[in-house]
């Protein structure tokens, strides 16, 4: 519990530091914790230290932990690679998703998100180093995507996301530079956005020098997996 405390400190502070070196206004940048693979006890003394949104890869084993700490207010976030099989259980029991990347996925996403239920927050994923391996749409596909799922009725559409490769997170953050420069010609173009989800435990600074309003934090937050 302790070493939580110690590491959700240390996190903040170091977003504090990256705001401000970058003349940013405190507080815009907001915290997600990558829980995968760390059972859900971690999660909730994570959740009792302060932490409110957490992130999670796989459909499943979200799904248990959600079960186990349905007594907390946590605000839920899909972030893995996602399948149009598991769009459903995304659909019912997230806050958001940040790794939608393609037409099918969107509609699936807002045919079955509950009525009951407000709208999926939405990031769009981009594949912003264009690597053969990874999700996220190529940068040229986003504008379209960004249109159909602002009108969606059971999505609203945030943001951007991307998980730029290793060598180009370095400190120069080209990468992030770009995502930055896409994510500010969507909102010139009317798309009324407010989150740009890059920077993980490795790369937050740069991540929030280049602009990032949410870093995704897993090792740094909860331990190595
Ligand atoms: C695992 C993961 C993270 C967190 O990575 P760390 O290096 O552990 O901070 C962030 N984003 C995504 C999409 C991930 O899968």
């Amino acid at each position: 519990m302790n070493d939580l405390k110690t590491k959700l400190h240390n996190v903040r502070r170091r977003i504090e530091l990256a705001l401000e070196n970058s003349g940013r206004l405190a507080d815009s940048v907001a915290l997600l914790a990558v829980s995968k693979r760390h059972p859900a006890d971690r999660i909730r003394n994570l959740h009792s230290a302060g932490q409110l949104q957490f992130g999670e890869n796989y459909v499943q084993e979200a799904l248990q932990k959600q079960q186990l700490l349905g007594d907390l207010d946590i605000i839920w976030h899909f972030i893995g690679p996602l399948q149009a099989n598991k769009t459903r259980e995304v659909a019912e029991h997230f806050h958001w998703v940040q790794s939608a990347d393609r037409e099918k996925l969107l509609h699936r996403l807002s045919n079955q998100r509950p009525p009951s239920l407000p709208p999926l927050n939405v990031l769009l994923q981009v594949n912003i180093d264009l690597e053969a391996q990874k999700a996220g749409a190529r940068p040229e596909e986003v504008a379209k995507l960004a249109q159909l799922a602002n009108h969606l009725p059971g999505l609203k559409l945030r943001g951007l996301m991307a998980i730029p490769s290793i060598q180009t997170s370095n400190p120069t953050g080209s990468s992030f530079d770009r995502m930055k420069q896409l994510f500010e010609k969507l909102r010139a173009d009317g798309f009324e956005l407010d989150t740009l989800s890059m920077g993980m435990s490795v790369d937050l600074e740069s991540a929030i020098e280049a602009g990032s309003t949410m870093v995704r934090i897993g090792t740094d937050l909860l331990g190595e997996r």
